[in-house]
């Protein structure tokens, strides 16, 4: 054993047994099993199928910035920086933080790679995880996956916010997701909205005594956080503050129309919600979120808007951009509460071999029906045929595939199917051809080969 591994505390003997250390994930972190799995990758295929059809492609990131990146962009007022992002000196005492969501991430990467060179604007979308130190419940998670789409550069054109927010809908379809609720606001612009905050925050201020602890502290650091509030006794105040429709100036209100307007040109069904704010300092404009059904409390499942402002917090020069993350983890939840989680993947074919003879052609026929497409258990270990057919029904088989003497003499392959015990005689040259041509019945949407 090497000094450096020794250090690290490889390759240390075991400890009596009571001494010995159980590990768990951290809390707020999970592990992905399949069958679930199997849904993530759909999920993960359908965005990349739908977000391609809108000329979206993909930029993979990294998974920590300088905190520098963080604070600048997300602001050091809101929730997300001032209290749960995992940072961290690095070696060389520079801080360094797990991102707590893509934005500026990609908006960093959009000045960094010279991507204003490209045609704009540039249609980018990322999957991955993000990291917030929250409390945990269902829904919410320390560790958690978003699917993240952004529109950089080009113009404030309402199309654009309307083809992201149709693009998003449009996935949600392919999926069918239920109880989709689109809500959209504006929250104006740096010209207009910190006019309408301090009107807020005056407004604010006078029912402050009323007000919980969060909300009270809100009215100083982030008075728009204010109207975000769950809290049944704040409903009634919240509702008697002013909206901020009446306080756009002529550009934002103008703009606001136009992507009401495009939106319905668009079929896609909004309902205005005065209320609805971004926790993150950078948005400007068009905002929107949408909820899902079987969600309870944590129903949104996507988060986005305009976010003009960014790209000049960060050093560059003034860029139009807007996106929006969805929450993949809530998502999946509830499409799972939809029942539209798929059904655990049995095998195809479970070879139950006997014999050295055999089990050169069991590997030979493993070779090829995998080949194929199918998915194929070939036992290490000889069985009897009693237990391999016990084994292939705990992995939900479809068929044994019976290799022994006889078989591999007459050429003559017996294919058992284990629902109904039924035995057929196939050569080996029509094996393929006859499993892929069931397999099709059973699934038209599998494509093999
Ligand atoms: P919420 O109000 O639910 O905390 P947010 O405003 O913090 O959401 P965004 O920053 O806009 O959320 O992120 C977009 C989406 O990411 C959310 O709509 C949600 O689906 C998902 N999301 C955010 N935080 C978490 C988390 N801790 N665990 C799981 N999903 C999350
Ligand atoms: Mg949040």
């Amino acid at each position: 054993m090497s000094e450096a591994a020794a250090k690290k505390g490889f390759g240390e003997k075991p400890q009596p047994k009571e001494e010995r250390r159980k590990f768990q994930a951290i809390k707020g972190t999970r592990d992905l099993l399949p069958p679930e799995t199997a849904l993530w990758h759909r999920v993960e295929q359908i965005a990349q199928e739908v977000f391609a059809s809108y000329g979206f492609g993909e930029i993979r990131l990294p998974i920590f910035e300088t905190t520098d990146l963080f604070a600048r962009s997300i602001g050091l007022e809101t929730d997300v920086v001032s209290k749960e992002m995992y940072s961290f000196e690095d070696r060389d005492e520079t801080s360094i933080s797990l991102r707590p969501e893509a934005t500026a991430s990609v908006s960093r990467a959009y000045l960094e790679n010279g991507m204003q060179q490209l045609p704009q604007p540039v249609k980018l979308y990322t999957i991955g995880p993000m990291f917030r130190r929250e409390r945990p419940q269902k829904g919410r998670y320390r560790q958690f996956y978003q699917i993240d789409a952004e529109v950089l550069g080009g113009s404030d054109a309402p199309a654009i916010d309307a083809e992201l927010i149709e693009m998003v809908m449009k996935f949600f379809e392919r999926l069918g997701l239920e109880g989709v609720q689109l809500d959209i606001n504006c929250i104006g612009d740096k010209k207009c909205r910190p006019i309408y905050v301090e009107r807020l925050r005056a407004e604010l201020r006078k029912v402050k005594d009323r007000l919980g602890p969060d909300s009270q502290r809100r009215i100083e650091t982030n008075p728009l956080r204010v109207l975000d509030s769950k809290l049944e006794n704040e409903q009634k105040l919240i509702e008697g503050m002013p909206h901020i429709a009446e306080h756009l100036c002529e550009e934002c209100a103008e703009n606001y129309r136009g992507v009401k307007k495009e939106l319905e040109l668009r079929g896609v069904k909004y309902r205005e919600n005065w209320r609805l704010v971004r926790g993150l300092d950078y948005y400007s404009r068009a905002t929107f979120e949408i909820t899902a059904k079987g969600l309870g409390s944590q129903n949104a499942v996507c988060g986005g808007g305009r976010y003009d402002g960014l790209m000049e917090l960060l050093g560059g020069p003034p860029t139009r951009a807007t996106g929006f993350a969805i929450g993949e983890d809530r998502l999946i939840l509830s499409l799972q509460e939809a029942g539209k989680a798929p059904a655990p993947q049995g095998r195809d074919v479970y070879i139950a071999w006997m014999g050295e003879k055999a089990y050169a052609t069991a590997i030979r026929a493993a070779e090829n029906l995998r080949a194929a497409g199918l998915r194929i258990e070939l036992p290490p270990a000889e069985q009897k045929f009693g237990k391999a057919l016990g084994q292939a029904d705990k992995l939900r088989a479809r068929y044994a595939l019976i290799l022994g003497d006889n078989e591999v003499a007459s050429g003559q392959w017996t294919l058992k199917t284990l629902a109904t015990g039924e035995q057929i005689k196939l050569a080996e040259s029509h094996l393929v051809d006859f499993l892929k041509g069931e397999k099709a019945k059973a699934d038209p949407s599998h494509r093999s080969g």
